[in-house]
């Protein structure tokens, strides 16, 4: 399948139209970018990296029962997807304090949080993606309380999945964002899953992997990325 057209161009990745109608390219690009686009840079390999991690993780969510927008990866930097109809907001769940809850609500970075907590993100870089509850995405219409519940459910269910998965690769999963989008009435998983949209800590020595490394200035942020993909079985 072919590129048609560029649709999208994101911060991380462009998203191409196909012949088919359906179906779209998503490149993941080297570009990095952290604090709403205000710190970017250009790391080599890290298109690549995260195209095979995505697609690596995507295909253990459907095998979990969890719908997805992956249909293949294209080639080192691009996978095939599902055209979804996307829904605005983002999806965080935390199973251990980091990042902007520390600052919100004044906790230590390292708190384990049990029950796991849940937030709504409205998916807004001009407005760096303010915190939101159900109230609001019912009241601007931005998805429908069955797709809200749909949402929190599925987000939970990766929770379920890959806490394991990375559990058993010696990694703590301390957070992650979800998007979702709808495709054919149904409320699916789309964008991606890599290091840099959640936060994986060694378990032993709590050593950063994922984009932390890079929002902190803490260097090796590929190589880190790397190994996160070597654990848990993926030839990088
Ligand atoms: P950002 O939006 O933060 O700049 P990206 O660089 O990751 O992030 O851009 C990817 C864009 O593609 C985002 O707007 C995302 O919502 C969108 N997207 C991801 N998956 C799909 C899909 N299956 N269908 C349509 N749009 C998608
Ligand atoms: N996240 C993301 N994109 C965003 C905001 C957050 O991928 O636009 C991820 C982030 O990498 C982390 C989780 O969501 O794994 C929670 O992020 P947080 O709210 O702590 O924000 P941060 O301080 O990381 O910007």
């Amino acid at each position: 399948m072919e590129k048609v057209s560029e649709l999208v161009t994101g911060k991380a990745k462009s998203v191409f139209s196909t012949e088919q109608n359906d179906r779209l390219v998503l490149l993941f690009r080297d570009d990095t970018s952290a604090f709403d686009g205000a710190k970017t840079e250009q790391l080599a390999r890290k298109g690549k990296v995260n195209n095979a991690f995505n697609g690596y993780i995507m295909q253990k969510l459907e095998a979990a029962g969890i719908p997805t927008h992956f249909e293949h990866i294209l080639n080192d930097n691009e996978s095939i997807v599902k055209k979804l109809d996307m829904i605005p907001v983002e999806c965080v769940v935390r199973n251990i304090a980091a990042g902007s809850i520390c600052k919100r609500l004044g906790v230590q970075e390292g708190l384990e949080l049990n029950p796991s907590t849940f937030e709504f993100f409205y998916k807004s870089d001009e407005l760096h993606d303010p915190m939101i509850n159900e109230y609001h995405i019912r009241s601007f219409g931005w998805a429908s309380d069955d797709e809200m519940a749909k949402m929190k459910e599925l987000t939970f269910k990766v929770n379920d999945v890959l806490k394991l998965l990375f559990s058993e690769a010696g990694m703590l999963l301390v957070d992650y964002k979800l998007e979702f989008g709808r495709y054919e009435g149904n409320v699916v998983l789309g964008d991606e899953f890599t290091p840099d949209g959640c936060r994986l800590w060694d378990k032993e020595s709590l050593k950063k992997l994922d984009k932390d490394r890079f929002r902190q200035g803490l260097g090796d942020v590929v190589e880190c990325y790397e190994e996160v993909a070597r654990r848990i079985g993926l030839e990088v």
